[in-house]
């Protein structure tokens, strides 16, 4: 630490600045803390945790009778990208359906290993028209897959699953969603939106740290891809086989995360499971709205299409206010907030998940007025 912290100056369990962020996220200072050993992979207790935490996950998406979970080290897109690579066969066919940049990004890496798409585009503050998607699906018997992402951490829009997959079902494509930033946080239920994957991460709304992926997989579809992988690291048919065969990963599995992920789950159930963490959230982006609309900010989106994970705030158009101002002068006061990611409009986004609760989210607000008043201004309201 190079200085004391003003007193003013807000910080996590560990001196840190809050993360308002969509990941990597603040966490509890306890699921830091299982970090501080070292473990052999083959180490009989590493596996026990590594299995406690696989054979956990797909119950949160009410289908520990139907799904497996197979991890992928590294970031969330890394799971991402080994779904739609290991699920998606040579001659398969994508509908992707895109309102930001995570849409865009699982066409991307569908285009890389030259499996074919159909794009289903809607601006980043509008769901998918579902009438449209069922016309393309109608028309287009070539389509053999669905990808939707849950929330779309781009916007914060709420995208309808369940809808989504109940087209992708009536005609016979398999969906596969990309939950990234909802699992755990959002009401899910594998069979009932008819997803044979899911992907998503240790560090989200689970509150672990960055390192992990996973995909819940129905049992059937994973071990109908044998063969269908681009590359041997992302192999989700492989990587299964090995659990199925020894138990362990095929490559040196990051341990630390691991562990940290198994106490973040711990701390997960006892709050109450996902519906527990979804007051949590919900309450956290109640407090967020409200506050911030009483200063004048306004919401890129209705209530009805916020999801409480991630909030996208209009840039006012007051020439006082400076993006980067306004950061560093939050940053200073121990919060820390993300830029906005749109091609709509000029905004900047705030987070609810993470080890944040109502106090963290007043503060919060409070540092937004303090910043405010240091530039001059009354409110955010369009006076420009
Ligand atoms: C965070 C996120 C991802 C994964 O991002 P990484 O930076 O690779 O962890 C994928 N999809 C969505 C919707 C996300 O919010």
């Amino acid at each position: 630490m190079t200085a004391s912290p003003a007193a003013h100056r807000a910080a996590s369990e560990t001196g840190d600045p809050f993360l308002l962020t969509p990941g990597p996220l603040t966490t509890s200072r306890s699921v830091k803390a299982v970090m501080v050993h070292d473990w052999g992979s083959r180490d009989a207790e590493f596996l026990r945790i590594n299995r406690e935490v696989l054979d956990r996950l797909p119950a949160i998406a009410h289908a520990a009778a139907t799904h497996v979970t197979v991890p992928v080290q590294g970031s969330g897109t890394f799971a991402v990208e080994a779904m739609l690579t290991s699920l998606v066969p040579p001659d398969g066919e994508v509908l992707v359906l895109i309102n930001g940049a995570y849409g865009h990004r699982a066409k991307r890496i569908l285009e890389i290993a030259r499996r074919r798409t159909v794009v289903h585009e809607t601006s980043e503050d509008t769901p998918p028209d579902l009438a449209a998607v069922e016309r393309i699906l109608a028309a287009t018997p070539s389509i053999t897959h669905v990808f939707a992402v849950h929330c779309e951490t781009t916007s914060g829009i709420l995208n309808p699953v369940a809808e989504i997959g109940a087209l992708a079902a009536r005609h016979g494509k398999s969906f596969l969603l990309d939950s990234m930033s909802a699992f755990g946080a959002l009401p899910l239920d594998a069979n009932a939106v008819h997803a044979d994957a899911i992907a998503a991460s240790s560090n989200k709304c689970i509150e672990g740290v960055p390192g992990l992926g996973f995909v819940l997989c129905r049992r059937d579809v994973l071990a109908a891809a044998k063969g269908n992988a681009t590359t041997l690291v992302l192999d989700l048919h492989d990587q299964w086989q090995a659990f199925e065969k020894t138990g362990q990963y095929r490559f040196t599995p990051p341990i630390h995360v691991i562990v940290a992920f198994h106490q973040a789950l711990e701390e997960f159930l006892a709050e109450g499971g996902q519906p527990g963490r979804h007051a949590r959230y919900a309450g956290n982006c109640k407090v967020l709205v409200d506050g911030m609309r009483a200063l004048g900010f306004r919401t890129l989106l209705p209530d009805a299409l916020q999801a409480p994970i991630i909030v996208t705030f209009h840039m006012p158009k007051d020439p006082r206010f400076v993006f980067q101002r306004f950061y560093d002068s939050l940053k200073d006061r121990g919060y820390v907030i993300y830029p906005g990611k749109l091609t709509v409009a000029d905004s900047f986004r705030i987070g609810c998940i993470g080890r944040l609760h109502r106090e963290q989210m007043e503060g919060a607000l409070a540092a937004i007025r303090e910043a405010l008043a240091e530039f001059g201004m009354a409110d955010a309201a369009m006076a420009a």
